[in-house]
């Protein structure tokens, strides 16, 4: 492909478009709004419409949408045309000011954890011009906020924008007691996107997929991925074929994909592309998820995103990688090489290790969900337990600033001026911990933890705002001190000391860390529905409204609507794994004894001995009568009555639904190995993972 220079962006409405098209004034004008935050003039909103509209109509569009992302994590959209009658029976294609900057949705459908209901049933949404608009399917989607009559956030995006002004301002604070004249420090954000393709005629015949995301049955197949023969494997050309499409569309979608490869479990992949600020890159991974699931369509195969599809083999993750960028392009996270630089780095690298420690429950919240509780501690992904890991070169440096103790060589060494001079860090060290959680990678964080289907704006809000209140502690002591180098310094170790606990480099798989955890007071939620109780304590409802990012009703209904997205998606999967069972598997199972009993019964007559086939008969019944009873009891559980408070609704079903599901897998997966694969009525992990 040679093209590829001109294929990118090209259904998008991205600043080359803009500048080409724009008056100049307008144009202008619109760029101090995505740049500054500085509001939007109506007269400039009508001429960007106009030509937006035009250019969308150039490339076949019919339709407009705001495309926004609502609290279930997905994107949303509603399409109108363009068309407008002009009386005389024919009609023109328009496209106004008013439609492009805000909408109004039905958006009762749309959980709103309560907040909706106490004021007005509709919601808006508004543009983010800060998010170029693209088209998709003939479609111009226009990158909104959504929000409730009285301005309360309905959505992901609005969230993300808040704390990445919140992040700026304190970051800016900071960067000017280095004298740096520094106006906007931006979140950069690049998300792995890690998946599933399977193919889709396999996928059509589990209902367990198609419902809930995942398999709620499933023996293991004779190979696993104990050969670790796929991670970084050759492509088949299928997938091949699959990936070229993929990164095609995404390139036209302006999205910088970069890197495909294969992942550790069989017909596993990953994609990442090349960071971007956290609103663009938080809505091109929202984009990114949808073409994998077209594109994936066109090429025969089914794109599953669920963190955890196949029991036994690994789940997806997300690794978000995260760091801070000024206006100017600086890297507040690149150790640099010079003294001065040096103490800014650290500065800032203390300020995420003690915002890391300090909300490491709502990281473990942003990343809580029936799905992600499968991977999370699994031996696979991070533990639920929220670590960092900086390497060893900096955990040496910061050793010694701790110790306040002079330092071997390769190790910092303080100046007079009090500025540390660090050893020069190879940014790519080869002893990577992929087990920690929170692992220092260079120039960046990659947070570990997120599931594959997640939207990252939670994780990035979370971030973000943490990092704020740090640095917004650090701004209101240095901006008091006499001596700032010396009041850095100290800052630097005392609050490096106060929060070392959160460090932590060994292996991150080990029960003994669990142990090691506990005793370091580090919090430890298993479950989604234990680490959600947790958003609303009092020290996080604080921190968001300190920065403006949540009031503490919006947070009350994202708590809300997250525990009551938990206890809906195990009772799907519930009543999905009893339909399965009832109706498919157990029918099977049945049949197939009453066939081999019906067989020894005719031998016997016969005077043929056939012991063993007896033995295979009654194994057979009897674990099919234990699959019966599993499932009654399971539908026993769905019929007890539901607790009216959300946690304590969800809780239960953590505990009882889970393992009443469990007690139902057992024998189910046991009858899998025994029955004639010719009646079995689902494919296999084999068939599915193997024979792609
Ligand atoms: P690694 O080998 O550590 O995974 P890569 O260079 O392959 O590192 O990058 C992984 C992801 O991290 C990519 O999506 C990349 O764009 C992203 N990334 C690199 N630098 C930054 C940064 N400064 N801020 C945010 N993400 C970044
Ligand atoms: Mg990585």
């Amino acid at each position: 492909m040679n093209h590829v220079p001109e294929l990118f962006g090209s259904m998008v409405f991205n600043d080359k478009v803009m500048k080409a098209r724009l008056p100049k004034e307008v144009y202008r004008s619109l760029k101090n709004t995505i740049q500054r935050g500085a509001p939007l003039d109506p007269s400039v909103a009508d001429v960007v419409a106009a030509c937006m509209k035009d250019w969308a109509v150039s490339k076949g569009a019919t339709h407009f949408t705001h495309w926004f992302q609502p609290m279930t994590g997905i994107t949303a959209e509603k399409h109108d045309s363009f068309i407008n009658p002009c009386g005389d029976g024919s009609v023109i294609m328009d496209f106004s000011g008013k439609e492009l900057v805000k909408g109004e949705p039905d958006a009762s459908s749309f959980p709103s954890g309560g907040l909706r209901a106490t004021f007005e049933a509709r919601g808006y949404t508004a543009w983010d011009p800060t998010s170029y608009a693209f088209i998709k399917d003939d479609t111009l989607c226009i990158p909104t906020a959504f929000c409730s009559y009285n301005g309360q956030v309905l959505d992901k995006k609005t969230p993300l924008l808040r704390s990445m002004d919140a992040i700026s301002k304190q970051a800016v604070r900071v960067l000017a007691l280095f004298g740096k004249d520094v106006q906007r420090v931006n979140a950069t954000i690049g998300p792995e996107q890690e998946y599933f393709l399977i193919n889709k005629e396999d996928y059509a015949r589990r209902p367990d997929l198609i419902l809930t995301g995942r398999t709620l049955v499933g023996a293991p197949a004779p190979k696993g991925q104990e050969l670790e023969d796929h991670y970084f494997g050759s492509l088949r050309p299928r997938v091949k074929a699959f990936m070229a499409d993929l990164d095609e569309e995404l390139w036209k979608l302006g999205i910088l994909a970069k890197t495909e490869h294969n992942e550790v479990a069989p017909c596993q992949h990953e994609m990442a592309p090349i960071f971007a600020t956290a609103n663009i890159s938080t809505d091109a991974n929202q984009l990114t998820m949808e073409v994998m699931k077209k594109v994936a369509d066109r090429h025969g195969f089914a794109c599953l995103l669920h963190e955890k599809p196949f029991e036994g083999v690994n789940g997806s993750g997300k690794h978000n990688n995260w760091s801070l960028s000024t206006d100017g392009g600086e890297n507040l996270l690149d150790p640099g090489t010079t003294p001065a630089e040096n103490t800014q780095f650290l500065l800032f690298l203390t300020a995420v290790i003690k915002a890391v420690d300090d909300y490491q429950d709502l990281l473990r919240i942003s990343v809580a969900s029936a799905g992600n509780d499968h991977r999370l501690g699994a031996n696979e992904a991070p533990p639920a337990i929220v670590s960092m890991y900086v390497g060893d070169e900096l955990q040496a440096v910061i050793d010694c600033l701790v110790a306040g103790k002079p330092c071997q060589p390769n190790a910092p060494t303080v100046l007079d001026t009090g500025a540390v001079v660090l050893p020069n860090l190879p940014k790519d060290t080869s002893d990577r911990n992929r087990t920690s959680p929170f692992a220092f990678t260079g120039n960046k964080f990659e947070f570990r933890m997120p599931g594959s289907s997640f939207n990252i704006a939670c994780t990035n809000v979370m971030l973000n705002t943490a990092v704020a209140e740090s640095l917004r502690q650090f701004a209101d002591v240095l901006e008091q001190a006499d001596d700032l180098p010396r009041a850095l310094l100290e800052l630097i170790r005392s609050e490096l000391t106060a929060h070392q606990r959160i460090l932590f480099n060994g292996n991150g798989y080990s029960h003994d860390w669990e142990v090691e955890a506990a005793r370091r007071g580090l919090s430890n939620f298993r479950t989604t529905p234990e680490a959600l109780v947790h958003y609303t304590d009092p020290k996080n409802v604080e921190l968001f409204a300190r920065h403006g990012v949540y009031t503490q009703d919006e947070i009350q209904s994202r708590q809300d609507i997250l525990l009551d997205e938990y206890a809906k998606a195990i009772r799907i999967e519930a009543l999905t794994l009893l339909d399965l069972v009832r109706c498919r598997i157990s029918p099977a199972c049945v049949n197939y004894a009453t066939g081999l009993a019906q067989g020894v019964s005719t031998k016997k007559q016969l005077g043929i001995e056939v012991p063993q086939e007896e033995t295979l008969a009654r194994h057979i019944s009897s674990l099919t009568g234990q699959l019966i009873q599993a499932a009654d009891q399971l539908e026993g559980r769905l019929a007890d009555p539901v607790a009216e408070d959300a946690s304590v609704a969800a809780s239960w079903c953590a505990q009882t639904l889970i393992a009443a599901m469990d007690a139902v897998r057992t024998p189910a997966d046991r009858l899998e190995q025994l029955v004639d694969r010719s009646v079995w009525p689902l494919p296999t992990y084999s068939d599915m993972l193997f024979y792609v």
